[in-house]
């Protein structure tokens, strides 16, 4: 296992990276209608958030204050807590939505949501030399074979992945998402993995890509990953760290924080601990950043007293991405970039 070919397009979501996973920002992605993310006067409602009893990583109950901050990316009302765990240095809301909590939180015409699109091969060969988009490790397979994609949105990276001959799945949680993607064909099961139905020991592959940290149950889905994973099979599971360089010198104004969607923020050490305990055997971990670490962060603190940070002049410069990228990917070599990504297999084989 472990060449690093394909690769295939990042596509993680609220965080500000534009369709198919380019670091994009939303005012110049052209398919993004009117948006109907409410007001900065509008109430956002968590009904159903609780204090987290328990750390889902190492078990710990005692925390201490991490960041309190507001939404940098759609402007929604109000300020958000996250704590950090004492054990393990997991970052988390506090208090944390419920799954019907955050699900309010996406706007209708949130970028993953929209139609997929399958760009042509010569178009993601430009922009993934040019910086400006990132292609996430795919594990050698001796031949194609079964994959889920979780949090798979309308389903663009399945339309790549059943280009290259796989039977491809997805499971999202939001309806109109799974909805668009069907339309195209695709079977996407729209709710919680649980309620798919999938069989045990169904697919050789199963990807989570920037959608583990959306997760506020990761103790309920992680479980359900390893049953319908293959012996053998391969996990994917591309997230930001928390303790990567671009996190610890911008904070609160980290661009990969993204409140109030991403309910956790893990590191290496800490998300490799919640895999072994939901039966997992981690083999191997990478880093993947991009443009979003450096230069977003320094895009919402320069903006900072803005309603929305995030849209501005320097994520808008292709020269300025493409240089950002490369600084990211020298950090990536020392091994302190801020999107890791995860291979790991059943720990029963
Ligand atoms: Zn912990």
């Amino acid at each position: 296992m472990g060449l690093p070919e394909p690769r295939q397009p990042l596509d993680c979501g609220f965080c500000g990276l534009g369709l198919g996973g380019e670091f994009r920002p939303r005012r110049t992605a052209s398919r993004l209608p009117t948006r109907t993310v409410p007001p900065m006067s509008a109430a956002v409602s968590l009904r159903t958030s609780m204090p987290l009893a328990a750390c889902p990583c190492c078990g710990e109950s005692t925390r201490k204050p991490y960041v309190r901050t507001r939404d940098f990316h759609y402007g929604l009302a109000g300020e958000f807590s996250t704590m950090r765990c004492s054990g393990c240095g997991l970052v988390f809301m506090d208090p944390m939505p419920s799954v019907a909590d955050l699900a309010t939180l996406y706007p209708e015409d949130y970028y993953s949501f929209q139609p997929p699109r399958l760009q042509p091969a010569w178009r993601r060969f430009v922009k993934r030399w040019l910086g400006l988009q990132r292609y996430t490790y795919v594990p050698h397979f001796a031949k194609p074979g079964r994959m889920l994609d979780l949090g798979c949105g309308s389903g663009e990276y399945l339309l790549e992945m059943k280009d290259r001959g796989w039977e491809v799945y997805g499971s999202e949680l939001s309806t109109a998402a799974a909805e668009a993607g069907r339309r195209s064909g695709l079977d996407i099961r729209s709710g919680e993995l649980r309620a798919a139905g999938f069989p045990d020991a169904y697919f050789d592959f199963v990807r989570l890509n920037h959608s583990l940290e959306h997760i506020p149950n990761p103790l309920d889905v992680l479980p359900e990953v390893r049953r319908v994973l293959k012996p053998g099979g391969r996990l994917f599971i591309g997230v930001p760290n928390v303790d990567g360089l671009w996190a610890r010198l911008f904070g609160r104004y980290w661009w990969y924080l993204t409140l109030p969607v991403h309910a956790f923020q893990y590191s290496p050490s800490n998300l490799t601990r919640l895999l072994e305990r939901t039966g997992f055997r981690t083999l191997e971990v990478r880093y993947n950043s991009d443009a979003g670490g450096n230069l977003g962060s320094l895009q919402l603190w320069l903006k900072r007293n803005s309603a929305k940070p995030a849209d501005g002049a320097l994520v808008r410069s292709i020269p300025l991405r493409s240089l950002a990228t490369a600084i990211s990917k020298l950090v990536d070599l020392v091994r302190m970039g801020d999107c890791m990504e995860i291979i790991a297999t059943r720990a029963d084989v």
